[in-house]
């Protein structure tokens, strides 16, 4: 039978006041404001619909001569002439948001500097949210024997008794019959089986959350009864689990989970990255007995649309999803779970731009949940905070079981002199070869994409470049094609220059990881060699198949880019190589060092995971660089504590604050005009303390064909900074076609 709707819930539970403790209900006419996905950034009158509505609830309006979504979002204004306000139309078929909710949105649209209908489309991004009540045909056996038996009419009956009492879709049960929907369909005339309407969006499979099939050691018991305990309190806080990779921090924080969903409440866990959720589910799934529920990009329609229900109605105890989970209506939410903390892929970059670890805290901080930052090699904000006592501090130490950490050496690149073309030195060939031979795996670590990163013609010095960005265009030779990390564009790899129109004198300068490949199959002729780069699979299914078939031993040596570095775990493997170690110190990059640390510390935790010891060695120019030194010494705590001073000093993040402006345009004297202007307008920040530099080009100067122009606006760490950019940006008037962007807290400049 279907569930009550919203609808009639409003009518049902005005008396009780069961669906939530701080539901408002406002009587039929009453005059409520209503939020809506349109750029109007304040709530608009209206009365409420035929009766009632709650506080929160989600509606249908009119606008203008158009319907548009919205939320009950308070009581209305008022104060003219009531006649003319109109009426809500409908209610929609969804559960009501909290008033934590609603206060989350609006505090996370007021620190990103985001305006409310593009905050509130953001948390409503679900497909036939307006949709009546959706229904859908179900199967099952009934008790009647038909007249006539056939072959068909068997399978049919057979299929059914297979499922015990469950219910399969008219597609599902002819598939798994083998039979034509019409065979099913006279057994339905029949009453052999039975027709049945039922939400299509149905609640998730329950979890029980028992206690770990582990015994857990000391130290990782010690953790788990401190985030148990927050748990307990129902109150919030936030806690930073730090551990080297295999040190047990997913068995741990699944421990607040379990403590969480025996409270009744639920529990979001936040990944880095779509291919590591396969693996997470699995592991849930022997966890808790059942899979929970998904939340990505890669995620059908109707599986968002059921998630995003379920998660309102408490139907769904835990999501695992991307950033953009964090925006789920959840019911009751206890725990947050930012896993892989420091990972840059936790900051949006375009949209609304937010950082998903801080927007976690925010939430919780709302809601009376705990949030637990878990990773190997923290970000320098999550540490300061830690330090100072803001968050509490849960420290891993050991490896579980017999995995060592690696030991870490420096291959000196001054001293190799490789000829043109090469990359992989005679040392670390040497200890490729020693693992060939003793059959286990090696890893080449390069964060280049793509055959090369430049083409040069050699008769003129000319770099092929995108046509709309100012970025050189990368070959990728898998695709056969020049391709912008830009923007995406392509264009065949050209025989003529194109500035110099000479004929044959293009040539590849620089390695990435399809060039590093060809150079790996001459070294080591017989080798398996296999490539894991994100562009070179079609989906996040087919790079969860490669990574399984590498951890089954389906290569000797992989070649791998960043997402290697992201919490695989190939036991066999006991060598890594970084090619450049250097690659990511170039540039003036204010976490330049905190990154290269923490991806150098993350790639080498990828060996010796299992029970033999592992090696990663890195090829550098400049063995002596206090970064390089830092890595190998693996003293974290050292490395921190300079990093921190170091910032500390110049009052940058996150001693300091900061804004990043930028302006973009295909007219680039109306980007600079207009970034000029703003620089001597600075006085509401001023009167702040804040500081505006720039206007300078971008670092990457135009993307698409709009020009680029940034300006960045520094303060102190407790100047109120937010209102008074805004108060600064109010003063202009852009042109037409003029795009201005604040980031705050900016991770990357370009
Ligand atoms: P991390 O998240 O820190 O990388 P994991 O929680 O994934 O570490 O643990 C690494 C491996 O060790 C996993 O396969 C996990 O199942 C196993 N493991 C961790 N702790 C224990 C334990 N106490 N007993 C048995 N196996 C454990
Ligand atoms: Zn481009």
């Amino acid at each position: 039978m279907a569930g009550p709707t919203w609808q009639m819930l409003t009518t049902m539970d005005r008396h009780t006041n069961s669906v939530d403790q701080d539901l408002t209900f406002f009587e039929e006419g009453a005059l409520i404001g209503v939020l809506t996905t349109q750029p109007i950034d304040r709530p608009l009158d209206y009365k409420a619909p035929e009766g009632g509505c709650f506080l929160g609830a989600f509606v249908e309006v009119p606008l203008g001569p158009r319907k548009v979504m919205g939320v009950v979002w308070g009581p209305g204004e008022g104060g003219y002439d009531l006649k003319k306000v109109r009426s809500v139309l409908r209610v929609l078929d969804a559960a009501p948001i909290s008033g934590g909710i609603r206060e989350f949105l609006t505090r996370a649209a007021a620190y990103t500097l985001t305006p409310m209908p593009a905050m509130l489309r953001l948390a409503t991004r679900s497909p036939g949210l307006g949709n009546p009540p959706s229904m859908q045909k179900v199967y099952r056996l009934g008790n009647v024997t038909p007249d006539r038996m056939t072959d068909a009419r068997r399978r049919v009956l057979e299929t059914l008794q297979d499922i015990g009492g469950l219910s399969y879709t008219l597609n599902e049960l002819a598939e798994a019959s083998g039979v034509t929907s019409s065979v099913v369909k006279g057994l339905v005339k029949q009453g052999a089986v039975l027709e049945e309407n039922t939400p299509r969006d149905l609640p998730f499979p329950r979890l029980s959350p028992g206690h770990s099939e582990y015994d857990l050691t000391a130290e990782q018991d010690a953790a788990a009864k401190v985030l148990r305990k927050g748990i307990a309190s129902k109150t919030y806080g936030t806690s930073l689990l730090r551990g080297v990779t295999g040190s047990g921090k997913t068995e741990v924080y699944l421990e607040a989970v379990a403590e969480c969903l025996a409270q009744g409440r639920q529990a979001l866990v936040l990944l880095p990255e779509i291919a590591l959720t396969s693996e997470f589910l699995t592991r849930v799934e022997k966890r808790f007995g059942a899979q929970p529920a998904e939340w990505h990009s890669g995620v059908t329609m109707t599986t968002r649309r059921r998630v995003w229900k379920m998660v309102g109605e408490g139907g769904a105890q835990l999501v695992v999803g991307a950033r953009s989970a964090l925006f789920l209506p959840f019911r009751d939410l206890g725990l947050i779970v930012v896993d892989e903390e420091h990972d840059t892929s936790y900051k949006q970059e375009d949209g609304v731009l937010y950082n998903a670890r801080d927007m976690a805290v925010l939430r919780a901080s709302l809601a009376g949940a705990q949030v637990i930052l878990a990773s190997a090699t923290p970000s320098l904000e999550s540490w300061v905070n830690a330090q100072s006592g803001k968050y509490r501090r849960l420290d891993l130490t050991r490896r579980f079981g017999a995995a060592q950490m690696p030991e870490m050496a420096a291959i000196d690149m001054r001293a190799e002199a490789l000829p043109a073309g090469r990359w992989i030195s005679e040392e670390l060939a040497r200890e490729v070869r020693t693992r060939l031979n003793a059959g286990e795996q090696s890893l080449l670590f390069l964060n280049r994409r793509g055959y090369a990163p430049v083409t040069l013609c050699r008769a003129c010095g000319h770099q092929i470049g995108c046509d709309e960005c100012d970025a050189r265009m990368v070959e990728h030779r898998f695709l056969k094609r020049l391709v912008c990390h830009q923007c995406g564009a392509t264009k065949p790899v050209p025989n003529v220059c194109p500035s110099c129109g000479v004929d044959g004198r293009l040539a590849p300068v620089g390695p990435g990881v399809e060039r590093l490949g060809e150079e790996t199959a001459e070294l080591f002729p017989g080798a398996r060699v296999a490539i894991l780069s994100s562009d070179l699979f079609g989906s996040s299914r087919a790079l969860k198949e490669a990574v399984e078939d590498i951890a089954n031993g389906g290569a000797n040596i992989v070649i791998g880019t960043q997402i290697v570095a992201k919490g695989h775990n190939f036991p066999n493997l006991t060598l890594v190589g970084v090619i450049d170690a250097d690659l990511g110190l170039q540039g003036s990059d204010l976490r330049a060092a905190e990154r290269t640390f923490q991806l150098m510390r993350q790639v080498a935790g990828r060996s010796g995971r299992a029970e033999k010891a592992g090696v990663a060695l890195l090829q550098t120019y400049q063995p002596e660089h206090p970064v390089i030194q830092a890595i190998l010494g693996g003293d974290e705590e050292a490395f921190w504590q300079a990093e921190a001073a170091e910032r500390r000093a110049v009052g940058m993040p996150p001693f300091g604050r900061l804004a990043g402006v930028v302006l973009s345009s295909p007219d680039v004297q109306a980007v600079f005009d207009l970034g000029t202007e703003m620089a001597r307008s600075d006085e509401p920040l001023r009167r702040v303390g804040a500081q505006v530099f720039g206007p300078a080009p971008a670092p990457i100067a135009r993307i698409r064909g709009r020009h680029r122009v940034r300006l960045l606006v520094k303060a102190d760490k407790t100047a109120p900074l937010q209102p008074a950019l805004a108060a600064w940006a109010r003063q202009f008037k852009l042109p037409a076609n003029l795009r201005l962007s604040i980031d705050i807290d900016p991770q990357t400049f370009f």
